[in-house]
């Protein structure tokens, strides 16, 4: 069998069966093109994309704007490492530090590697900075919290799937209930150890909770009172997904054209990644201000590929993709009809309990248990309808198209899955 040659669906399933490692359970769709909200699988039937690679491609498909950048950056120079400078890096982290309002950044790859730099960063700024003694410093972190899939990360998360004969693990993490103010001031009060305070915005891979109006503001206030350093991961929910540049942006609208950018609850730790290159590479990145990110020098950390030319050029488009296309609120605006249609939906639906979410970030809980296979069934049939979606934790299922998705082809997607549920 030859590159070139086209397989069918069952063909490629069959390979990635035999030849890859089983780490994931696919939903059985192999597709081979995709442009805009649209994808295509293997066979030429189009479906509506309605999990955009859990967020990273929040520009659409093959954005051309993002695919020239990364063609023309590809025939120029792909990669120096970082033993030498490059012509892109710096202009890059100029262009990304004044859209996100930070001083610096720091580059690197995948959200796991950024969310494993922002620990690094909190712990030597604990340690050289705020002064707790070598060793001890302790980082505070959500119940069902999703980080990545590290050996330090898995080591502070509560998905025994993802735990389960992983151990030994890394120490130095309080887990305290999400969205609770209270468990936070608990934790800091009587600990003079902690450097930080880890958090998603909106937790996604958990099943798209939002935390109560004012946690995390709350959050950020008592970090400051306790000088414990606000992490967000926005891996997920930042770059426009929730109706706002960030989900940090709290009641500062960026929906709102004039808006800078700058969020309201401005986080000490930022973490990016997937969107970050709308999907065509990977570039995931850290920011903070001089007076955290000057604690590392040379050789404290490092990657071969973060930073590479490609990634700055990539990454530069997608943010402009963001900034011109004004998909913050396009993503706000879809995602209240999205929400509205579907509440409307589910109060004559037994099947479907409720709808939550933000922006375009939504979920669907399902009336049954968690380990029901309704939410899978479900996904099969909107996927025979033309509708990509994938549960997420047994009933609940999220729905996260592109933000490039107009109006009508939205109303188009609430139709598909009104009438997909209904026939359950
Ligand atoms: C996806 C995700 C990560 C991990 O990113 P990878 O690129 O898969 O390593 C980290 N945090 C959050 C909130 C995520 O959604």
């Amino acid at each position: 069998m030859t590159v070139l040659e086209q397989l069918t669906s069952q063909q490629a399933i069959e390979l990635e069966n035999k030849y890859g490692a089983h780490n994931y359970h696919p939903l059985p769709v192999v597709l081979s093109k995709g442009e805009g909200v649209y994808v295509w699988d293997v066979e030429g039937k189009k479906y509506y994309d309605f999990l955009s690679a859990y967020s990273a491609v929040n520009q659409g498909h093959c954005h051309p704007k993002i695919v020239n950048a990364l063609v023309q950056q590809a025939q120029t120079l792909t990669l120096t490492s970082r033993a030498f400078y490059n012509d892109m890096l710096g202009k890059y982290e100029q262009f990304a530090c004044n859209f996100f309002g930070f001083d610096k950044l720091l580059p690197m790859n995948t959200g796991a590697e950024a969310v494993e730099t922002a620990l690094k960063i909190a712990r030597k700024w604990a340690y050289e900075i705020k002064g707790i003694d070598e060793n001890e410093a302790e980082i505070v972190v959500c119940e069902n919290n999703f980080h990545g899939r590290t050996t330090t990360i898995i080591s502070f998360s509560n998905d025994e799937n993802a735990r389960k004969n992983f151990g030994p693990f890394t120490k130095g993490f309080v887990k305290i209930e999400y969205d609770n103010i209270q468990a936070l001031e608990n934790a800091l009060q009587n600990n003079r150890n902690i450097a930080a305070f880890l958090v998603e915005p909106i937790q996604g891979e958990a099943g798209v909770y939002v935390p109560s109006e004012g946690y995390l503001s709350a959050a950020k206030k008592l970090c400051e009172k306790y000088n414990v350093l606000f992490i967000a991961d926005e891996v997920q929910t930042g770059i426009a997904r929730t109706g706002r540049l960030l989900a940090t942006c709290g009641n500062c609208s960026c929906a709102d054209k004039n808006c800078s950018g700058t969020p309201e609850v401005k986080p000490d730790i930022l973490i990016l990644g997937k969107a970050l290159s709308g999907g065509a590479y990977p570039v995931s990145a850290v920011f903070a201000d001089n007076h955290i990110m000057n604690v590392i020098k040379p050789g404290n950390h490092g990657s071969t590929f973060g930073g590479n030319p490609i990634a700055a050029a990539v990454a530069m488009a997608a943010l402009e993709v963001i900034r011109d296309e004004h998909l913050a609120e396009n993503a706000d605006k879809l995602g209240r009809i999205f929400r509205e249609e579907l509440s409307a939906f589910a109060e004559n639906n037994d099947l479907v309990k409720l709808i939550r979410g933000k922006g375009l970030l939504n979920a669907i809980v399902i009336n049954d248990t968690e380990e029901s296979e309704t939410a899978w069934n479900i996904c099969l049939k909107l996927r025979d309808n033309g509708l990509l979606a994938k549960p997420t934790h047994g009933n609940i299922i999220r729905f996260a198209p592109p933000l490039v998705m107009t109006e009508i082809q939205l109303r188009e997607c609430i139709d598909i899955i009104k009438t997909t549920i209904a026939s359950f």
